[in-house]
């Protein structure tokens, strides 16, 4: 076991936790505070392809007592863990926003307590779920959900504890141990969960947290024939490469993608709300899957939305997450911020206009000022493909259907947003915009039952309520021949 460290006052493992214990490897990697660079947090365990096995053997061995509790069984350590998770906020939103850079007061009123919510939100649902049961043919019908075995989790580098307690809760609550992958740039928020699933005194080996790089520790675990389920939240290559692994063994697959999300505005819209919402897009870098990144609006209120958006970004503050007057954080790692500005160079050699920003807010840091482009073309590269940063495209549209047009012109899928008074038109270009999830006069407003994921190469499956539940189970139709038994 490696010796803890102290993150601001909390105690972090650097070390997997496996079968219920702390187990070190002869390797690591660093991980740093992306608001100051200088700063090393940890040296954390990287683990290889005999850690991923160690994982899976205490997942498996835990499976058939796992799956044979009730589903309010189970329930029970997932409310605890919500519980711990509740007692637990502060240690978890500093040690969550020193490693990450997600703003501390976010964290700390929103962001932790969702973790908590998602454990006792599947909790209850597996608990409350009855089984279609109907008469067919002269059989008595039954959709039984039967747990599937061990899942394997593989989250990003972005919001890593709210994603981790997102996927983690169905697989557990339908009955699956759980082998979780954080990323490597974000690993600490997991360590401190794994001392959160100690204390609730789950069974060894149902939670498991294994550290490491995705090509190493990951592409060992997804290739195990052992894993009945993966569930990933990523980037479109990684994903090819995990599905790969998943049709090779024939195990179902969830992946939730990147997005290149609209922001469309229309004349009838609350122009003061639109622009406000359009200059929160910069909130945590951009670092935000479902961002609407490509702001679109009517052509008649081209400069009144400008000036609205320039008076609202013109408040923004960069600077320490920690900070409650920060609301820009810093990009996770230098090698992200070369690839923000990579997309903003190429931009400008094809002519896109740089309408603000454009560069790094001070060198030698991981902050990129708030960045707004118009395209020369709907083409461009910076209109099509995720930045994943701090950079927003501006388009404006003539009629409705231009409007929807350009919103649904990128391979992405994933969310849309739209602002507009007029209830018809909220209903049509809701529907008629393409994404997994489409808000109107709004954005980031979450009912935890309703089905998530993307469209196009934002992603495969649903997750959310019912939809993980089954993901995470074998379903099984019972037909009994009525009359035959007694
Ligand atoms: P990434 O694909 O580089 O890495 C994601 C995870 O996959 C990491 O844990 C990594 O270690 C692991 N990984 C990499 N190669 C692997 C392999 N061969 N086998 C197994 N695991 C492997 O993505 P990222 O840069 O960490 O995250 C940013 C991306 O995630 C963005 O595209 C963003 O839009 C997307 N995202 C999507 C959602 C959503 O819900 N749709 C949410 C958050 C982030």
């Amino acid at each position: 076991m490696a010796d803890r460290i102290m993150i601001e006052g909390v105690s972090v493992s650097p070390d997997h936790y496996i079968g219920g214990k702390r187990v070190a490897s002869a390797d690591s990697f660093e991980t740093r505070c992306p608001f100051d660079w200088s700063n090393k947090l940890a040296d954390v365990a990287r683990g290889d392809a005999e850690t991923a096995a160690l994982a899976i053997d205490a997942a498996t061995a835990a499976f058939p007592a796992w799956a044979a509790l009730t589903p309010p069984e189970r329930g029970v350590y997932l409310h605890r863990l919500a519980d711990l998770i509740d007692a637990n906020v502060e240690k978890l939103a500093i040690v969550e926003s020193m490693d990450m850079a997600m703003l501390h007061e976010s964290l700390r009123l929103r962001v932790i307590p969702r973790g908590a919510l998602n454990f006792r939100n599947y909790a209850d649902l597996a608990s409350e779920h009855r089984e279609r049961s109907w008469s067919s043919k002269g059989t008595a019908n039954r959709v039984i959900r039967m747990p599937a075995g061990p899942a394997v989790i593989i989250t990003p580098w972005n919001a890593p504890f709210m994603l981790s307690t997102w996927k983690c809760a169905p697989a557990l609550a339908a009955g699956n141990p759980v082998i979780l992958k954080p990323a490597e740039w974000s690993p600490l928020s997991a360590s401190v969960l794994a001392d959160l699933i100690d204390e609730a005194g789950f069974p060894p080996g149902v939670f498991n947290i294994v550290q490491g790089l995705g090509a190493e520790v990951g592409n060992a675990l997804v290739n195990d024939p052992r894993v009945k389920r993966i569930s990933f939240t990523g980037s479109v290559p990684t994903a090819r490469v995990i599905g790969r692994a998943a049709a090779e063994n024939i195990v179902p697959f969830t992946a939730e993608l990147g997005g290149k999300s609209p922001l469309l505005v229309f004349a009838d819209a609350d122009l003061d709300a639109a622009a406000k919402k359009a200059a929160g897009q910069f909130d945590d870098g951009g670092q935000v899957c479902m961002a609407g990144t490509r702001i679109i609006v009517e052509e008649s209120i081209r400069e009144a939305f400008l000036e609205r958006f320039q008076h609202y970004v013109d408040m923004h503050v960069m600077g320490d997450s920690r900070d409650t007057a920060t609301t820009v954080s810093a990009l996770i790692h230098p090698k992200h911020v070369e690839r923000v500005l990579g997309f903003i160079e190429r931009a400008k050699a094809n002519g896109d206009r740089i309408v603000r920003g454009g560069k790094l807010w001070k060198e030698g840091t991981n902050f990129i000022e708030p960045t707004l482009i118009e395209p020369k073309s709907n083409e461009s590269e910076v209109v099509q493909n995720e930045v994943f940063g701090p950079v927003l495209t501006f388009q404006t549209f003539g009629s409705e259907e231009q409007g929807v047009a350009l919103a649904n012109s990128t391979a992405y899928g994933l969310s849309g947003i739209i602002y507009t008074g007029d209830a018809a038109r909220a209903e049509r270009v809701g529907r008629a915009v393409r994404g997994g999830t489409v808000w109107v006069n709004t954005f980031l407003v979450r009912d935890l039952t309703a089905p998530f994921g993307g469209i196009g190469i934002s992603g495969i499956g649903r997750e959310g309520g019912d939809y993980a539940l089954d993901f995470h189970s074998d379903l099984k139709t019972l037909q009994i021949l009525e009359g035959s038994v007694a």
